[in-house]
């Protein structure tokens, strides 16, 4: 969530006649951005996670695991709190992390004090960042309360009890919804404006379906007896019984549903802007391939789904997209918008000689306007393109104080666009007053049970994203292959069984080995760092790789001969008789180049090892399943294992609470999850492992 200002919400009468006032403004911001960092070179790799938690409070005598709804007052505990600890738990070198409050008012987020920079030592010291942060906030909770790095809260908005304290869906007044209590939502004005101004702008409530997943006795079709058919307190009460809830499907009605789940997201800095537009094209294909990998939300609103991810979910619950936007009601001109405000990445943006305009084969609707702005200006076509793609979408909040702006000076406008769109990847200019250089964002992945795993992830994305540079690899394929690998990545068990659209060749067109690139000239790569070349090992991981020019003789054969399916194994580790190494071989090459000590290497190997594990299909290794689930593999087998299970598809407040003991333990390190963790996992482990 971006920055909260205090101050009046527009209602959405309001807002609507601000919107081209806050687009037109954002993009003068934008263009007074640019003409001040355009140039910008020589930043340094700095890079940061993001983890969410949910708080949930353990009722052991009833035997349920709630929300928490205390956000407020335990950020208030965590602003600054490292004071609060002894030496024992603060690691030496660490800065006070920063909470941050999300949507869901039990709901945190945090994010390391300082970001990363590219050393070695920084790269390991991740996942005891993130264990101290647990820590603290842990600290900060109540003896039954427990912050939880999961996905999606399984029991959210069932019948009955399910936030501490409880309140009735009756008076949601925001989201009109029949199952989600507007006390679920973050109390300060921004996050129930949001949530009003998505239901006003789109015309009707959020409908959200997702199938159901069909067990032994779950009856057939599915009605839905959980959802209170013919209540009659809000105007769209009766859009359930008259189609919006589908049979067989888990029937959601609300933005709380979607931006009530937690995720996993990463940030890096480039050197300039050109790489930053690069590296931002090349994990675009990677995002859903990782989405498959992380996959841990396979319970909604009390029930098994059919999918294992969160993606859809929130696509759906902030589509505000007019009935003419969705092409249900046809309108005069093409005011069609394909997707949500929260999806899978539209457009490649990289100038870059391997970024072939046939990538870009979906249907892009921009703001002409804009457009014809930014290119006045003297943008190239594919960033204004990108810009007014953004801009097509309208301010969901805007405070009565901030409506005039300074715009040499403030983004603010820039960013209520910017920030609104949730798409898998962002990219992110400088902002005003700051070091801080172009960056770009990760945020396909989901949220993991423990540190371990989510330090895993964010090791190995930052050890891709530096493979991608130093070996100028090529991971484009049309992103309309991406959006279908997207749709892909959320069905049931898609990490082992899906098959995805993947490069064949990694290596630039023209090329048949890697071409190692040795820094650049620019202004950060001292001569020295120059003179070594290729074969010197690098002392810490870097920005800043020339890409490589177009050779002269380049056949270009059909796109489609591009990329072929692969499985997430065959992604990861390589294909039989392919020249593709995999993801983890080109992740090892580039460590290969990097002057790591043997210690060190062995703890990134471990990371390494887990993800190959992950990928990896069913084998045994001396009667021992060598390979490892996804979260949302594991949590449907634990709810199908319980006793308490009738194999009817409904996940009872017994099972969930067991669930919840079961992922707070496994995360403690005190009960065994050999299908889920390596088998010698322990909290924050490794050689920099302190007891707790
Ligand atoms: P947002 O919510 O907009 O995505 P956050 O402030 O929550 O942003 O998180 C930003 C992340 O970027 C944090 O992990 C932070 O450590 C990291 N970060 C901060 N400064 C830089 C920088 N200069 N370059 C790269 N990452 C940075
Ligand atoms: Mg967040
Ligand atoms: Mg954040
Ligand atoms: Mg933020
Ligand atoms: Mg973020
Ligand atoms: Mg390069």
């Amino acid at each position: 969530m971006g920055l909260l200002h205090l101050g009046t919400p527009l209602t959405w009468d309001e807002t609507k006649q601000y919107a081209d006032h806050v687009r037109e403004h954002g993009i003068i911001q934008f263009l007074h951005t640019w003409d001040r960092v355009k140039d910008r070179c020589g930043d340094e790799l700095l890079w940061g996670d993001e983890v969410e938690y949910m708080v949930i409070t353990l009722d052991n005598e009833t035997k349920n695991a709630k929300l928490s709804l205390r956000q407020t007052e335990v950020l208030q505990k965590l602003r600054n709190a490292k004071g609060d600890l002894t030496d024992d738990d603060t690691p030496a070198s660490m800065t006070a992390p920063t909470f941050h409050p999300e949507y869901g008012r039990y709901m945190q987020e945090s994010t390391p004090g300082s970001p990363y920079t590219g050393s070695i030592q920084d790269l390991l010291s991740v996942e005891i960042n993130m264990h101290y942060r647990r820590t603290l906030a842990r600290k900060h909770l109540k003896a039954n309360e427990i912050p939880f790095t999961f996905t999606s809260f399984p029991r959210l908005g069932t019948p009955g009890v399910f936030t501490e304290p409880h309140f009735s869906p009756d008076n949601a007044k925001s989201s009109h919804s029949l199952f989600l209590p507007d006390e679920i939502t973050n109390p300060h004005p921004r996050f129930p404006t949001i949530t009003a101004n998505i239901r006003s702008r789109r015309g009707s409530k959020i409908a959200i379906n997702v199938p159901i997943f069909i067990d032994e006795r779950t009856p057939r079709p599915f009605v839905d007896p959980t959802i209170p058919w013919h209540r009659s307190i809000y105007p769209e009460d009766p859009d359930a019984k008259n189609g919006a809830a589908l049979n067989d499907h888990i029937y959601m009605d609300a933005a709380g549903f979607g931006m009530g789940c937690c995720c996993l997201q990463l940030t890096f800095q480039s050197c300039n802007v050109d790489e930053a537009r690069l590296m931002y094209d090349a994990l675009v294909p990677v995002a859903p391939i990782m989405l498959a990998l992380t996959a841990a939300s396979p319970v909604w609103r009390g029930y098994l789904a059919d999918v294992d991810c969160r993606w859809n979910v929130i696509a759906g619950s902030v589509d505000d997209r007019t009935p003419e936007e969705r092409s249900l009601k046809p309108s005069k001109d093409n005011v069609v918008v394909p997707k949500s405000r929260y999806d899978s990445v539209d457009l490649y943006i990289s100038n870059d000689w391997i970024n072939k305009p046939e990538y870009n084969d979906e249907r892009v609707p921009y703001n002409e306007a804009n457009f014809k702005h930014l290119r006045d200006h003297g943008i190239d076509e594919l960033l204004a393109k990108h810009i007014s793609h953004l801009f097509i979408r309208d301010p969901l909040v805007i405070f009565s104080e901030a409506i005039h702006q300074d715009d040499t000076a403030s983004t603010d406008h820039f960013e209520t666009i910017q920030s609104s769109n949730w798409q898998t990847l962002r990219f992110k200019p400088p902002p005003p007053n700051s070091e801080i250089g172009w960056r770009i964002e990760f945020r396909s992945m989901e949220v993991q049970m423990t540190d371990f795993e989510n330090a895993a992830f964010a090791v190995f994305i930052v050890l891709l994203s530096r493979a991608i540079l130093a070996f100028n690899l090529n991971f484009y394929i049309p992103i309309s292959k991406v959006d279908a690998n997207m749709g892909r990545a959320q069905m049931r068990d898609a990490a082992r069984s899906g098959k995805f659209h993947f490069r064949k060749s990694v290596l630039p067109p023209g090329h048949t080995s890697p071409i190692i690139s040795t820094p650049s000239s620019c202004a950060s790569c001292s001569p020295v760092e120059w003179s070594q070349g290729a074969t010197a090992k690098e002392e810490k991981l870097r920005n800043c790789f020339p890409s490589i020019p177009r050779p002269p003789h380049v056949e270009d054969g059909p796109i489609e001969d591009e990329y072929e399916e692969m499985t997430v194994e065959e992604i990861f580790v390589g294909k039989a008789g392919s020249k593709f190494p995999g993801l983890l071989g080109v992740v090892e090459a580039y460590i290969d180049t990097l002057d790591v000590s043997v210690g060190d290497r062995l703890q990134i190997n471990k990371y390494l090892e887990f993800i190959r594990r992950r990928a990896t299909g069913m084998f045994f290794l001396s009667f021992h399943a060598w390979s490892l689930q996804t979260p949302a593999t594991w949590i449907r087998d634990f709810v199908r294992s319980h006793p308490s299970y009738k194999f009817d598809s409904a996940v009872n407040q017994e099972v969930n609470y067991d669930l919840m003991v079961a992922v707070d333990e496994i995360e403690r390190g005190v009960r065994r999850a050999p299908e889920l963790l390596p088998e010698d996992y322990v909290p924050s482990n490794g050689r920099h492992s302190r007891t707790t």
